[in-house]
C-alpha cells in the first residue's frame, strides 16, 4: 500500500469520528472531562472563574473531576450517549500543566473503551516536552490555541508565562510561548497527530494578523483552523486584563475567517464549550440529572 494514501486514510478516520474536526462529524458526541485545574500561563482574556478551557465560554464553573471520578462520568455518560465517540481534556486550566491527572485520565479511559478517541486541547507551551506521553497515551487529536506568532502581539495577550521554573512577562514571555507552540505544533503534526488550531479574535490586538497567522499555520500542516470570537460581556465577570475590550461584530469575525480561510480550512460550528461539556454539538445534555441518576457501573 502507498504510505501516503495509508496516511490519508488514517487521517480520514480520525477527522471522520469528531464533532469538532468535521461538519460531517455532527452525529457523535465528544465528552470534555474536567480535571486540569492549573495553568501556566496567562491570558488575559481567561477568568478563572469560569470554565474556559482555551475555548473561553462563561459558565458556572465547573466541579473539577479526580481521573478515577471522570472515568466514573464518561462509563455512565457513554451509557445514556452511545455516540460518545471523543473524549476530551479541555481545562479549566490547561492540560499538559496538569500532566499527572491528565495522563492517569487518558490511560483510564483507555482501559475501559479501546474505540474512543483522545482529544487535548492546550496552550502548546508544554506541548513539545509531553508529545511523547501523550502519544503514548494513544492521543490523536489535538488542539492548541495560538493567537498571534508575533511577540509584540503576543505581549499584548499574555502577562505572563511561566517557563522552566521563571515566570517570564513582557516580550520575553510572548515570544517563549509562540516558540514553544509553533514547536510542538511542528512536533505534533509530525509524529501524525490531527491539529486543529484555535484562535481567539481581539479586536484592535490580533485582527490584522489573522492572515498571515493562517498562512503560517498552513504552511506547519495544521488540520484546521477555528477562530473564536471573543467573549468579554461584563455580566459574565471582568476579563484579567483586556477591560473594556470589546468583542469582534459578525462582520469582523466572518472576515477573519474569509482572510484566514485562504490558507486554513476554517471550522465554523465551534460551540465555544465549556471544560465539563458533554453530548452532542450545540446539544449538550445535562450532567446534573445524569449524575443524580443510578450509579455508573464500572
Ligand atoms: Fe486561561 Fe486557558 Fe489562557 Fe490558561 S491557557 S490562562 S486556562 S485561557
Ligand atoms: Fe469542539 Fe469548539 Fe466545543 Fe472544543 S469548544 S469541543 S472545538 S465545539
Amino acid at each position: 500500500e502507498n504510505p501516503l494514501s495509508a496516511q490519508a486514510s488514517k487521517q480520514a478516520a480520525l477527522v471522520a469520528k469528531h464533532p469538532c474536526f468535521s461538519k460531517a462529524g455532527h452525529q457523535y458526541a465528544r465528552i470534555h472531562l474536567p480535571v486540569a485545574p492549573a495553568c501556566n500561563i496567562q491570558c488575559n482574556y481567561c477568568n478563572r472563574k469560569f470554565d474556559c478551557s482555551n475555548e473561553t465560554r462563561p459558565g458556572v464553573v465547573s466541579k473539577l473531576l479526580s481521573p478515577a471520578a471522570a472515568v466514573k462520568r464518561f462509563v455512565k455518560v457513554k451509557k445514556h450517549v452511545p455516540e460518545t465517540q471523543v473524549v476530551g481534556i479541555a481545562g479549566p486550566g490547561d492540560p499538559l500543566a496538569n500532566p499527572k491527572a491528565t495522563l492517569a485520565s487518558l490511560k483510564a479511559i483507555e482501559k475501559v473503551d479501546t474505540d474512543v478517541h483522545l482529544c487535548v486541547s492546550t496552550n502548546g507551551l508544554a506541548l513539545a516536552d509531553q508529545l511523547e506521553s501523550l502519544m503514548e497515551a494513544g492521543v490523536r487529536h489535538l488542539t492548541i490555541t495560538i493567537n498571534c506568532i508575533d511577540a509584540d502581539i503576543g505581549q499584548r495577550i499574555y502577562p505572563w508565562v511561566y517557563f522552566n521554573q521563571r515566570r517570564l512577562r513582557g516580550r520575553e514571555a510572548a515570544q517563549t510561548l509562540i516558540d514553544r507552540q509553533l514547536l510542538g505544533l511542528e512536533a505534533a503534526i509530525k509524529a501524525g497527530m490531527l491539529v486543529k488550531v484555535n484562535t481567539v479574535l481581539i479586536p484592535g490586538i490580533n485582527d490584522f494578523h489573522i492572515e498571515s497567522l493562517a498562512k503560517e499555520l498552513g504552511r506547519y500542516g495544521a488540520f484546521i483552523h477555528n477562530i473564536m470570537p471573543l467573549i468579554s460581556d461584563p455580566a459574565h465577570g471582568t476579563y484579567f486584563g483586556l477591560m473594556g475590550q470589546r468583542e469582534p461584530t459578525k462582520q469582523e469575525l466572518n472576515l477573519a475567517r474569509e482572510q484566514a480561510g485562504q490558507s486554513m480550512q476554517q471550522m465554523t460550528h465551534c460551540q465555544q464549550c465549556r471544560a465539563d461539556a458533554v453530548g452532542k454539538l450545540g446539544q449538550d445534555i445535562d450532567l446534573a440529572a445524569l449524575e443524580n441518576s443510578e450509579p455508573a457501573q464500572v
